[in-house]
């Protein structure tokens, strides 16, 4: 559980667009509005294995940049990003956690080889983590790797930590189908694109080849058509045109699929509210909240819901404050046996429309 101090969201036109806020603010426009370090707080990691993917990317970056090859810097690296993302605790909360550490090792590991040995013949180089910023269009990123094939833009590799299949379809099928760049979700194939297009700005060739890769090893290839790549730059122009232009009403695309996990819909009064079957989001006025003798407590809403976190031990301070605040909780859990009861799963966030519990 986690609970956070929010103020009302803030407005602001991006003065800077990366590919994968990009992919995020086409499927729901307003939030290119809602991107901003002021609404910094509504961003929550929520579980262990997201933790786990922040630090699997991050060693991928460093390793990549930093040449590393050698098991030892390997497992320094691991640590200190460890240590930065979650103070360094995940081995005891994340189960496969020593499969994910080893997945990123072989995959340094391999890429490395196969770059040693293409290095040899001097036909490719390799450039990671390249910042590349376009003033004219105002698109920024880096992608993972870029591969150039005598002198010129030649692969782009994106490590991703999550799946890269669309969620509906099972990894199996669509390996054994064998045109897998085809189920790519599509924010990651878009993210491609945007980094295409950068290729394409920053040194005048667009490049061959555009690849995913998975924590799993799992890479998929496909070619990088000048027709993707434009389309997608078109959509981006309309973008930012529908920033300046229109209003809040018609940028916003609520749907249960978008809202479900957008960091914003406690702020965004276009939400649409995820029914709490098992797990979704309850709001209100708090009538009362007490704390148990066991540290644990109740929540009892103005609607009459109540919210029962059943763990003992003092969960935050000043919870009894609570009384006349509006408060929003995501991933609660219905109590099927009794009307209008939840309850605190370890994934609920408490979003508190105050900045300070006082
Ligand atoms: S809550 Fe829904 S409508 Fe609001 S920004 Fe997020 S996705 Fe868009």
């Amino acid at each position: 559980m986690k609970v956070i101090s929010i103020a009302p969201l803030v407005e602001a036109i991006p003065k800077w667009y990366s590919p994968s806020m990009l992919s995020s603010i086409l499927k729901c426009p307003i939030r290119g509005l809602y991107t901003n370090n002021a609404n910094e707080d509504y961003i929550v990691s929520l579980s262990k294995s997201g933790e786990i993917g922040t630090v699997m990317h991050l060693v991928l970056e460093k390793g990549f940049a930093n040449n590393i090859t050698e098991e030892k810097e390997f497992s320094a690296l691991w640590s200190s990003v460890e240590q930065e993302v979650n103070g360094g605790t995940l081995k005891y909360q994340v189960k496969n956690y020593a499969r994910y550490r080893y997945q990123v090792m072989t995959m340094l590991g391999k890429d490395r080889k196969t770059i040693k040995a293409k290095k040899k013949n001097r036909t490719y180089n390799f450039v990671p983590e390249k910042i590349i910023k376009n003033l004219d269009t105002l698109l920024k990123g880096r992608p993972d790797l870029l591969v150039f094939k005598h002198g010129k833009p030649y692969e782009i590799k994106d490590y991703k930590s999550g799946q890269i299949f669309s969620d509906d379809i099972p990894e199996n099928d669509v390996l054994e189908n064998g045109e897998s760049y085809l189920f790519i979700k599509e924010e990651y194939k878009d993210q491609l694109f945007y980094y295409a297009a950068l290729v394409r700005e920053e040194y005048s060739y667009l490049p061959e080849k555009l690849t995913i890769i998975s924590t799993n090893g799992i890479s998929v290839t496909d070619d990088c058509r000048l027709e993707d790549v434009d389309y997608a730059m078109k959509r981006f122009q309309q973008l930012k045109k529908d920033l300046a232009q229109l209003n809040n009403q018609s940028l916003a695309r609520p749907s249960k699929d978008n809202c479900r996990y957008c960091n914003y819909r406690p702020g965004c009064s276009f939400r649409i509210k995820t029914e709490p079957e098992p797990f979704g989001d309850v709001f209100g006025t708090v009538f009362s909240a007490v704390v148990h003798s066991y540290g644990n407590f109740t929540i009892k809403l103005e609607s009459g819901e109540q919210i029962f976190n059943k763990k003992t031990g003092i969960a935050f301070p000043g919870i009894e404050k609570l009384k006349g605040k509006n408060i929003y909780l995501t991933n609660i859990r219905k109590e099927v046996s009794k009307e209008n009861l939840y309850l605190i799963s370890d994934f609920t966030v408490i979003y508190i429309y105050d900045k300070h519990l006082n």
